[in-house]
């Protein structure tokens, strides 16, 4: 060994409880905490710290996220039981999203990690070409957050950095809420594009920040059908969905959003892309406004319906999906007979089969047929790790009416 050579790091170890490895053994990447030895010594462990995970024989699984306080126990980070987790670690695992975001996208705008799938539990950064915002959903991640923001600027070198820690999931890890600007200057909207399209974000301020890069396949399907007809973009937000409908030639387009700042935002995108004249922000309550147009006999060539998650724990689900269910039935009502529909939900609890079921519903409520023309969920910079299926939260159905 040189004198250079890092010294082994001392994790401390945890053993799986015998009989309880084979999950594990076979690639899923999480432990509970009733499959662990919860000794005094790993009661003892800080949360957030890495540990040697051992099998019950003393065989090493690898290093592990470790929390003595919360369901899931473990998240591994390596298989190498002699990972070190530092800088070094962090930016080898986003060299690696940040090559293959390369690989998929011209543009620099894109999730440059997407948590697990990513190697990274908990983590999410997104890339608005050199303005990046990092959020820490897990204890491990915020703990480990100064090596986290080195790497990233390390490999990223971007010229302003946002630690946006505001998710819900921070809620339930016991974090507290942080918004703090690293690194650079923000003044005013940052420009984005997506699909060749420009938009603006507010990744600082404003109730939502960002820009919600899963739906961008969805954005483009949806906008190819759009061409010679009109157009309304229910929740839009800074417009991603009807903007695109408007450059791919729809002769109008309505966003409908509640929020001020998301409709000065979409303006925007719409007059720096040139399609200003066939673009109305409309500040309105969705299903007020669904309502509304039904009753004066209005129909549209192309609705969409994009909410924000309607499910947002589990105790919720059934008044979210009877939301949905509303929502395909009001949207259904003003789509044009041969028109098209997107519905779309980003709710972690509610799957694929129970939203289309609620879709389908809705449909017959509204006396409505058609078909389902596509099924998807999040774009490739959203990838989903092989053994959390549930971890694809995205759904997004576009049909034909008839
Ligand atoms: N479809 C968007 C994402 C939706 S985010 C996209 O493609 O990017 C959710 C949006 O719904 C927010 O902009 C929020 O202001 C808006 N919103 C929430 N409740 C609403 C309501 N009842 N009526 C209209 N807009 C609403």
């Amino acid at each position: 060994m040189t004198d250079s050579a890092p010294k082994p790091v001392k994790y401390p170890t945890i053993h799986m409880q015998a009989g309880r490895e084979r999950r594990v053994q076979h690639g899923h990447p999480w432990v509970y905490s009733n499959e662990v030895q919860m000794d005094a010594a790993a009661k003892a462990v800080a949360p957030g710290s890495p540990v040697r995970l051992l099998e019950a024989s003393g065989k090493p699984l690898g290093i592990a996220a470790f929390n003595p306080h919360t369901l899931i126990a473990a998240r591994l980070l390596s298989p190498d039981p002699a990972a070190r987790i530092d800088e070094g670690f962090f930016a080898d695992r986003l060299g690696r999203a940040l090559a293959l975001r390369q690989r998929l996208f011209d543009r620099p705008f894109y999730r440059v990690v997407h948590a697990e799938a990513d190697g990274l539990p908990g983590l999410i950064v997104d890339r608005f070409d050199d303005v990046v915002t990092v959020q820490a959903n897990s204890v491990f991640m915020d703990r480990h957050i100064d090596a986290v923001l080195a790497a990233i600027d390390s490999v990223l070198a971007p010229r302003a950095l946002i630690l946006r820690n505001d998710g819900t999931q921070r809620a339930l890890e016991g974090l507290a809420e942080e918004t703090r600007l690293v690194k650079g200057v923000i003044d005013g909207p940052i420009r984005l594009e997506e699909n060749g399209v420009t938009f603006f974000a507010n990744p600082l301020d404003g109730q939502k920040t960002g820009w919600f890069y899963d739906q961008r396949d969805n954005r483009a399907f949806i906008a190819s059908l759009a061409k010679g007809g009109r157009a309304i973009d229910f929740y839009s937000y800074n417009g991603g969905f009807g903007v695109q409908c408007a450059v791919a030639g729809a002769t109008s387009v309505v966003a409908v959003d509640r929020s001020a700042l998301a409709l000065e935002n979409a303006a925007r995108a719409a007059a720096a892309n040139g399609v200003a004249d066939r673009f109305e922000a409309r500040r309105a309550d969705a299903f007020q406004e669904m309502e509304r147009l039904d009753a004066a006999g209005e129909r549209f060539e192309v609705v969409i319906a994009d909410p924000p998650a309607f499910v947002k724990a589990k105790k919720d689900l059934g008044a979210g999906c009877r939301a949905y269910r509303k929502m395909a039935r009001l949207a259904a009502r003003i789509t044009a007979p041969g028109g098209f529909l997107l519905c779309g939900s980003c709710s972690h609890n509610v799957d694929p089969p129970t939203f289309a079921e609620q879709v389908a519903r809705g449909l017959n409520d509204a006396g409505r047929t058609g078909r389902i023309l596509r099924s998807a969920g999040a774009g490739p910079d959203h990838p989903v790790h092989p053994n959390l299926p549930e971890s694809a939260y995205l759904k997004a159905i576009v049909l034909q009416l008839d």
